[in-house]
């Protein structure tokens, strides 16, 4: 499984002034690609922490890294020096972002939302990429996203407007997504049990866990007081669709059989939405 890391930048976020739900979106993103994020942090706006995080990463043999926020026009956006100085590979005007930043403006000029489409300083500099990154086109907002891939490692730089950051996400990152998660499927299945105690289902299981080391066995309360029910879920991931259906399904068989054994009824098995 690709191994992912991910770095949320931004001092909003650590001052509580916004909830870092990119994370949480991306999560369930690379979940669904088959990929595996093994962290994800959040830092302030400042280069030497998101320069350490990357270190780290590195370090770590994580595949793939996305950092989100800090690409703006603003001096306190650093998220791009940070990356170069990370990786060795000095900022300079990228000519195929210079383009995006150009016709974004002038765009918005036309429209009205901006006075001018001069290039300003501020404007150019979500321009200025590591050497070596490829922009990935904003369709929502200025900032192009950024790709880089070095040495064996891929690292995706993304607004952290949460709208800019899926749209970019979900349309010019796709074709990298396709080349590193491959065929990676990925399956979950949620059940409904008929037990109102956590600690008696623990041990049931653990059991079925250690029987399909594959399957994440995951168990959360569902309602409150007596009305309690557990829903629990089962997810895999592999490189083939077929086995991984497969799996997931002698998995839920060994959860019914040894749920039966305790003389607990599933109330229900859901697919996700
Ligand atoms: P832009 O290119 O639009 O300036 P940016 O990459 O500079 O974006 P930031 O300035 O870091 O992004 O963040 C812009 C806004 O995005 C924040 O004020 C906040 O509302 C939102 N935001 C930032 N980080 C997160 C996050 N992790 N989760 C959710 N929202 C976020
Ligand atoms: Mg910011």
């Amino acid at each position: 499984m690709l191994s992912v890391e991910i770095i949320a930048i931004g001092n909003e976020v650590l001052q509580g002034d916004v909830l870092d739900t990119n994370s949480h979106w991306l999560c369930k993103q690379i979940a669904g690609l088959g990929g595996r994020v093994e962290r994800a942090v959040i830092v302030r706006d400042d280069q030497t922490a998101i320069v350490r995080e990357l270190h780290g990463a590195k370090q770590r043999q994580s595949r793939l890294i996305f950092t989100t926020g800090g690409l703006g026009p603003t001096g306190d956006d650093l998220t791009l020096a940070a990356i170069a100085a990370a990786t060795g590979q000095p900022l300079a005007i990228n000519d195929e972002a210079l383009a995006m930043v150009t016709t974004t403006y002038k765009t918005l000029a036309q429209e009205g939302s901006v006075p001018d489409a001069a290039m300003t300083p501020p404007r150019k500099k979500m321009a200025r990429l590591p050497q070596g990154a490829v922009p990935l086109k904003n369709p929502v907002g200025a900032a192009p996203g950024m790709l880089l891939e070095i040495e064996d490692i891929t690292v995706v730089s993304l607004p952290g407007v949460p709208g800019e950051m899926k749209a970019i996400f979900t349309e010019a990152l796709q074709p990298t997504l396709d080349a590193l998660f491959g065929q990676s499927a990925y399956l979950e299945k949620r059940v409904i049990v008929d037990c109102r105690d956590e600690s008696v289902l623990a041990p049931i299981l653990q059991a079925v866990a250690d029987h399909h080391p594959d399957v994440y066995v995951k168990s959360r309360a569902k309602g409150f007081g007596p009305d309690v029910k557990f829903r629990i879920t089962l997810s895999t991931a592999g490189p083939s669709a077929g086995d991984v259906a497969q799996t997931l399904e002698k998995t839920l068989t060994s959860l019914k059989q040894a749920l039966d054994e305790h003389g607990m009824g599933i109330l229900e098995v859901k697919e996700p939405e």
